[in-house]
């Protein structure tokens, strides 16, 4: 199938009912050079970016509120705390010129060494209190700015979306990146798989081809360069170059068949999330969620109700156990009506869970989970106990199952910790989308800046391979 973590599907029961089963919050993505470059609103994906974007609600009642008017956002801080309020605007004025200037370019172009850009940092006011901030992990820098228990959850469950690990050191300017970012979560209008078909109508309409239902079965090298691919059912593709998107483990081990001994050590080694696997349970509607103080928000946060959970959501983690919920989702039709009969709705709850359980085994536990989750979104949201259709649910496991580069569910494909992050990542020697193989690009989420759609990995791979190739006005933009 087209589109990888772009899917949008019907469960053949309740056809009609469109249901996005991996990615659905895009950010920005319309703000994207290359949603623009390759004319994608043109060819179908059409993006909204509702106003009340995430909303944290707590069982009393009271929210948590990012709006894409950021007044409106600092507002619902004060009603927490004043002075948490008052800390947000500071934070915020002064990451806005880091991120224009710094963060944002940082991310659309091939990452530079870490020594190198540390000399660079170190050069300006803005880049020295982007080390400083960095320094921390984001647990301290929440830790040491915020003071109301309720913000200090919200803002670091809303970072552990990105599936930062939050005690590590290295990542703590990226709430206050997150809080400056005029980048709010996004939907596409028919759904993710929109963006998809998009992108391979601009893939054809340049003459290119792409294949489905077509495996392959290695990297074909001949003298030492990398010269095509060979599929299972044993054509060989010839190419000047091949870009592969998958996970090092896959590039490297599995479909290489003699790499020098030291990539294949790096490959190797290549870590995933503890943290990032999701649990998802998606519903069949005759009406949206209701809940009672929220009036059609987006990004829904549920079951977290203070910040020290999340040192017990890593404890259970660790462990392989199930920890009490905190989930967050959407109601799609609720912004897009097309994505389901006339008066019908889709929604779904994520909920990060640990990809081996201790006991037990996930086909197992699937039903028995979603039914928990569905219980506990029915005391928000008390008309889905008459307004369920139906539902399914999909874990961790099915995630890999239909993913495979998604090693252990990690829907980031490769943790941030290990070294893993910029010029280093997926390690180093690869770090600039070139692998340390002639012909071999890498171009997915292990690459730089991560996962998550942006685009950007293959974006900046595109850069280097058309310098590559002597198109030289297409090379890296400094
Ligand atoms: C439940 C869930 C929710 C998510 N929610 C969001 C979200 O809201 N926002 C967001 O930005 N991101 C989200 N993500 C993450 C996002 O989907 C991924 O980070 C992103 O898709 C990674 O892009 P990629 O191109 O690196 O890999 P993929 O999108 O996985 O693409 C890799 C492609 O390679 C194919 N492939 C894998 N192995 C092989 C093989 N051996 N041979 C041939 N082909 C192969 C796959 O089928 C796939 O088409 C979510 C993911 C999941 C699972």
């Amino acid at each position: 199938m087209i589109g990888g973590g772009l899917a949008t599907v019907e469960d053949p029961r309740w056809p009609g009912y469109r249901h996005n089963i991996h990615s659905f919050f895009h950010r920005a993505l319309d703000q994207l050079p290359w949603y623009r470059e390759l004319e994608l609103e043109r060819r179908g994906a059409r993006y909204v970016e509702p106003e009340l974007n995430v909303a944290l609600l707590l069982k009393s009642g009271d929210a948590l509120c990012w709006w894409t008017d950021f007044d409106r956002t600092a507002e619902s801080f004060a009603q927490f705390s004043a002075r948490d309020a008052a800390t947000l605007k500071r934070w915020r004025d002064a990451f806005v010129p880091i991120l224009e200037k710094i963060l944002g370019p940082e991310a659309r172009r091939p990452p530079i060494d870490a020594d190198v850009r540390k000399k660079t940092l170190e050069r300006t006011a803005e880049g020295r209190l982007l080390l400083e901030t960095s320094a921390l992990s984001p647990l301290e820098f929440v830790e040491r700015e915020f003071e109301h228990p309720v913000v200090r959850a919200g803002l670091l469950f809303f970072n552990g979306l990105r599936e930062v690990d939050l005690r590590l050191r290295g990542f703590g300017h990226h709430i206050p990146a997150l809080l400056a970012s005029p980048a709010k979560a996004q939907m596409c209008l028919g759904g993710a798989a929109r963006l998809a078909d998009a992108l391979a109508a601009a893939v054809r309409e340049s003459g290119g081809e792409i294949r489905t239902a077509c495996e392959p079965k290695r990297i074909v090298v001949e003298r030492g360069r990398v010269v095509g691919v060979e599929t299972t059912e044993g054509e060989l593709i010839r190419a000047r170059f091949v870009a592969s998107s998958l996970n090092p483990q896959q590039t490297f081990i599995d479909l290489l068949e003699s790499v020098p001994a030291e990539v294949r050590a790096k490959a190797e080694k290549f870590e995933y999330n503890l943290l990032a696997p999701l649990f998802a349970l998606n519903l069949v509607l005759k009406a949206p969620p209701r809940y009672r103080t929220l009036d059609k928000p987006f990004m829904v946060i549920l079951g977290l109700e203070r910040y020290e959970q999340f040192n017990e959501i890593v404890r259970y983690h660790e462990a392989g156990r199930i920890p009490p919920t905190v989930m967050w989702g959407a109601c799609p039709t609720l912004f897009d009506p097309s994505q389901a009969p006339a008066g019908g709705h889709t929604a779904f709850m994520w909920e990060k869970l640990p990809y081996r359980l201790q006991s037990g085994h996930w086909d197992q536990a699937r039903d028995a989970h979603a039914g928990q989750m569905l219980e506990l979104w029915t005391q928000y949201a008390p008309n889905l106990a008459d307004d369920t259709i139906g539902w399914f649910a999909r874990t961790p496991l099915d995630t890999e199952r239909s993913l495979p580069n998604m090693r252990y569910g990690d829907l980031l494909v490769g943790s941030f910790a290990n070294g893993q992050v910029g010029y280093d990542r997926p390690f180093r020697g690869a770090g600039q989308y070139r692998a340390p193989i002639e012909g071999l690009y890498l171009c997915g989420s292990s690459s730089h800046p991560g996962g998550n759609v942006t685009g950007l990995p293959g974006y900046n791979a595109a850069q280097v391979l058309l310098a590559d190739l002597g198109l030289a006005e297409f090379g890296p933009r400094h």
